[in-house]
């Protein structure tokens, strides 16, 4: 577990290194974000420290018990791929920048973990035909985090105790080790690992992800429609297969049909062959 975390972070650092955040605010659009901004009005005292622990976290669970790929160049491009729809997103800076990687798993799956770990099993990888529905996919784990929508998981009244602990525990210890502050966590986490892995967000967070995702793909220069066509394939493997994101997701035929009422307005992207040589190129 040591290893696979370390292999982990190098892979997050390696990103670091490579890409650079621009700030971009954008207003809040619909009545989905405004309800979303209202929202993170009511957790704005998690701070971003708060939640990149919890986070990393969180993601480290993940990792406990499913293995990354092992296959650097993969997991630099589908970084690549975040990265750039993550600048274009309505929170493209972090605490401590967003970070994705692939977890060698069947199942079709994604988890946004609170500060921006975002984690993608190569069951869901497979299912992407190209490298927009790549970042359409990818797009709607960044909603996720830019909606802070793990945070919002977490019972507000467990984590009031959990700020005041973690306060006490500062003072005693002048900052103490992360090992031992995010035993501090551990109900918190559970919340959040419980929507991300069983429960969901809900219906209402899910909708505005895909709406959030579909602003994120035009801007980044993505074909917006990637999001459709990658939920048409969904629809069809959601017949068959009830695990992984569809346990935690709306049925997919209802993002659909949403997401589909909404591309109308959008309008088509650029460069598309070039993005779709890339993806061609990776080993999935
Ligand atoms: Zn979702």
């Amino acid at each position: 577990m040591r290893k696979i975390f370390s292999l982990f972070l190098l892979v997050a650092a390696l990103l670091l290194a490579g890409g650079e955040v621009f700030s971009q605010a954008f207003p809040p659009a619909t009545r989905a974000e405004k309800r979303v901004a209202r929202m993170q009005q009511a957790t704005k005292n998690v701070s971003e420290p708060d939640e990149y622990r919890l986070g990393r976290a969180v993601a480290a669970r993940v990792l406990a018990t499913t293995p990354l790929v092992q296959d650097p160049q993969l997991q630099l491009y589908v970084n690549e791929v975040g990265q750039t729809v993550a600048r274009k997103s309505s929170r493209p800076r972090t605490f401590r920048g967003y970070h994705f990687a692939v977890l060698e798993s069947a199942e079709p799956n994604a988890f946004a973990a609170p500060g921006g770990t975002i984690l993608i099993t190569r069951g869901l990888l497979k299912l992407c035909a190209n490298e927009d529905e790549l970042a359409a996919a990818l797009a709607h784990e960044v909603a996720h985090v830019a909606h802070r929508d793990g945070i919002n998981a977490i019972a507000k009244s467990r984590w009031a105790g959990v700020v005041a602990e973690r306060r006490v525990a500062a003072a005693k210890e002048r900052g103490g080790k992360a090992a031992e502050m995010a035993t501090l966590y551990e109900g918190s986490i559970n919340d959040v690992f419980k929507s991300i892995a069983t429960n969901g967000y809900g219906r209402t967070a899910e909708w505005a992800a895909d709406q959030e995702a579909l602003r994120t793909l035009k801007r980044a220069g993505y074909n917006p429609a990637a999001l459709a066509t990658l939920l048409t394939k969904m629809v069809e493997q959601e017949k068959t297969e009830k695990r992984g994101i569809y346990r935690t997701h709306p049925p997919t035929a209802l993002r659909l049909a949403k997401v589909k009422m909404q591309i109308k307005d959008l309008q088509p992207e650029t460069q598309q062959k070039v993005r779709d040589q890339r993806f061609k190129d990776q080993k999935i």
